[in-house]
């Protein structure tokens, strides 16, 4: 299927790793330009590389904290009229929320929350002018089912999530649309990171855990990056000018819900 995205330029945040890199190198293999964004340098230029490499579009990496207005300021120069934004950034820690105070809270919500509005806020318009517009937030299957440890993540994203539901519905006219793609448990650094935490109080090496933890998904794994890249590069097609507001699931079908 050609998603007919050829020669668009896509703008996708914290995108030297897992699910945001997996959103890159599925775009960029559609022969969309890119501009990517992480914090440590080495690491997005190697995977900048790699993706030039591999498909020959043009990829500009941008070294920087996206949830710092400078980082978004930079990200912005260097894409001011992107067709495709995919808001992504490393998620919350997890912990009980009695040891939460205010500053915890704001960065939470800074990170999962207001940080991708700012974006949506900088580029919508251009994108409702242009009659383009494909908006992906990657958020977590914790909208749909909290994860008990990660009430920063279920708080913080669920408030992106109810925003977006009322922007979603205005745009889709100019078609621009907004949606959440929501991961389940992928193999990334981030699962590996929560892993070894729980691990520990379980009592199991991080490895039991881990296979422990895959076992429980009804696909009997963890996701692979790859598969999240796909699913994120067909809500950005030319043919998903219908779908808006929704907030799709990759998780082999751990959310239990018929809905
Ligand atoms: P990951 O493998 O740790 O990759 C995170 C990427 O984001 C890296 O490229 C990292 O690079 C970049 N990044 C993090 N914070 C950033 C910031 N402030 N500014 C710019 N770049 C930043 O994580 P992941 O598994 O792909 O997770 C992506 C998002 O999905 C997270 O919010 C996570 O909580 C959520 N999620 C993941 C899973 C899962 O199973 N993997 C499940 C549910 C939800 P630098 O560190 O160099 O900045």
């Amino acid at each position: 299927m050609d998603l007919g995205l050829r020669g668009k330029k896509a703008l996708i945040c914290a995108a030297s790793k897992g699910l945001g890199r997996g959103c890159a190198m599925a775009l960029a293999r559609e022969g969309v330009d890119l501009v990517i964004t992480a914090r440590s340098r080495e690491t997005l230029e190697e995977t900048a590389g790699e993706i030039r490499r591999e498909t020959g579009v043009t990829v500009i990496a941008v070294t920087g904290d996206i949830v710092t207005a400078e980082g978004r300021e930079a990200a912005l120069a260097a894409m001011p009229e992107p067709d495709i934004l995919i808001n992504n950034a490393g998620g919350p820690p997890l912990g009980d929320f009695r040891e939460w105070d205010r500053d915890q809270w704001i960065e939470a919500l800074d990170a999962n929350m207001l940080t991708p509005i700012l974006l949506i806020k900088a580029v919508v318009d251009g994108m409702i002018s242009r009659r383009f517009g494909r908006i992906v937030n990657i958020t977590s299957g914790a909208v749909k089912a909290p994860i008990p440890s990660l009430g920063l993540s279920n708080g913080a994203r669920s408030g992106l999530t109810g925003f977006v539901a009322g922007l979603a519905r205005q745009t889709v006219q100019h078609n621009v649309t907004i949606n959440g793609l929501l991961p389940g448990p992928f193999d990334t650094d981030r699962l590996k990171a929560t892993v070894s935490a729980n691990a520990a109080k379980a009592g199991m090496t991080a490895e039991e855990f881990l296979k422990a933890r895959a076992a429980e998904n009804p696909a009997r794994r963890f996701g692979q990056p790859d598969e999240f890249g796909h699913a994120c590069a067909f809500l950005c097609s030319a043919h998903s000018g219908f779908i808006t507001g929704q907030n799709l699931l990759v998780d082999g079908g751990a959310y239990p819900g018929t809905f």
